[in-house]
């Protein structure tokens, strides 16, 4: 699975999955062992994206392949369209409590607190707008194909599976999004209807018996918004746990940066261009942190010459389009997921003020004319490419 014996210098550039970074090692490769540490490497298919894994740990082949096991595993977890699954379970319960599954209990109360947050602008209530606006992947609805679902570690392992895994997810830098269920705005008395069910206030968690229950009758919940930010926090755990010097996890966009590059010096993460297909905005300059991206360039259908995109204003209904890219900086994937959603809802003023009011939080916002404004805690950590 990993080449062993390589000491890399590694650039991190462009990148191009779902949701805006996926990051492409170049390497040099130097031939030497970092004593009993090697280095390992792995893409596929994993919570319905492409996941890249690098470690330089002790084991690395089996760390990289524990961690690939790990999001197969939490990407069943967290799925709403898994029959009898507990968010399946939970969303059909009409108002009765719903006993759940600690991780999947845990990661709905760190949702609920970054609602009270963010001021309900990232709200794990959204799922019937997204439904009813058809922000759901054609193929991927109703458990009919689950992405990711019997991928197993050897998937992972030829070259001709990385490029496979690779191909479709560089197509998508074009300006072709992913097909969506959606092609029109949905019929207004419908949008009002799915509306009055999207409130994270009415959640109740009884955590002492590890149950919940929803308070409006219809209502549903989505941890899809915060799962890939959950699945690389679980695989930096794993990795510091096996005694890893240094890694990066890119889910589709959604990254945790381990440790330093081998010189010491931090990892650099490109940050792709929301309008030129293939290049570059900048690059982040991270250590030891989380980093996600939303941007209004990979799920969304255009209906009469205006671009409607996968995140909505839980309290218009409709998508959010002040800005086109938000890239948030955060302690953990949970918070960087949910904040990028969150401050692309708020758009540039509020969603900077945010921002710049919680500890170990930065980001990148770019708005609609390209106008890129970058949070005080990044300066000096950040290159913009010229012209951009
Ligand atoms: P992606 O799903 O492309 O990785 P994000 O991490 O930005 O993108 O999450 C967007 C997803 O979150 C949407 O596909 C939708 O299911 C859900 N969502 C959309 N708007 C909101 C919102 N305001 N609050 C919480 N979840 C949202
Ligand atoms: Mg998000």
């Amino acid at each position: 699975m990993g080449k062993r014996g390589r000491v890399g210098v590694w650039i991190i550039i462009a990148v191009v999955a779902g949701v805006g970074l996926l990051g492409i090692g170049l390497r040099k490769t130097t031939g030497e062992a970092v004593g009993a540490v090697s280095r390992a490497e792995t893409i596929g298919l994993t919570m319905g994206t492409v996941a890249r894994v690098v470690v330089d740990a002790p084991e690395a082949d089996g760390a990289v392949a524990q961690v690939m096991q790990e999001l197969d595993r939490l990407s069943v977890l967290f799925d709403r369209f898994r029959p009898f699954g507990d968010v399946a379970a939970l969303n059909a319960s009409r108002g009765e409590w719903v006993t759940l599954s600690p991780e999947v209990l845990a990661l709905l109360q760190e949702a609920v607190r970054l609602a009270e947050v963010s001021g309900g602008a990232f709200d794990p209530t959204v799922a019937p707008l997204i439904d009813l606006w058809g922000f759901v992947e054609e193929g991927t609805h109703a458990h009919d194909d689950e992405p990711g679902a019997g991928d197993d570690g050897a998937a992972h392992d030829t070259p001709d599976e990385v490029s496979n895994a690779a191909a479709p997810t560089t197509s998508n830098t074009s300006s072709s999004p992913t097909r969506l269920v959606g092609v029109e705005p949905p019929d207004p008395a419908a949008l009002a209807a799915a509306l009055e069910l999207v409130d994270y206030r009415t959640i109740e968690i009884d955590a002492a018996h590890g149950r919940a229950r929803l308070g409006i009758l219809g209502q549903a919940v989505d941890l899809g918004a915060v799962a890939k930010g959950y699945g690389v926090d679980r695989a930096a755990e794993l990795l510091r746990a096996r005694g890893a010097v240094r890694g990066l996890v890119d889910l589709g966009g959604d990254i945790y940066a381990l440790g330093t590059r081998v010189d010491g010096a931090p990892w650099r993460l490109g940050i792709r261009h929301p309008r030129k297909s293939g290049q570059l905005l900048g690059i982040l300059h991270v250590s030891d942190a989380a980093v996600a991206t939303s941007g209004d360039y990979e799920r969304y259908f255009e209906y009469q010459g205006v671009r409607y995109s996968h995140i909505v204003d839980p309290k218009t209904g409709w998508p959010a389009n002040e800005l086109v890219s938000v890239t948030i900086v955060a302690p953990s994937g949970v918070w960087a997921d949910a904040l990028a959603t969150a401050v692309f809802v708020l758009g540039k003023e509020k969603g900077l003020a945010l921002i710049e009011a919680l500890p170990g939080v930065d980001g990148i916002l770019v708005d609609r004319d390209l106008g890129v404004t970058v949070s005080s805690g990044l300066h000096g950590r950040v290159d913009l490419m010229e012209g951009v």
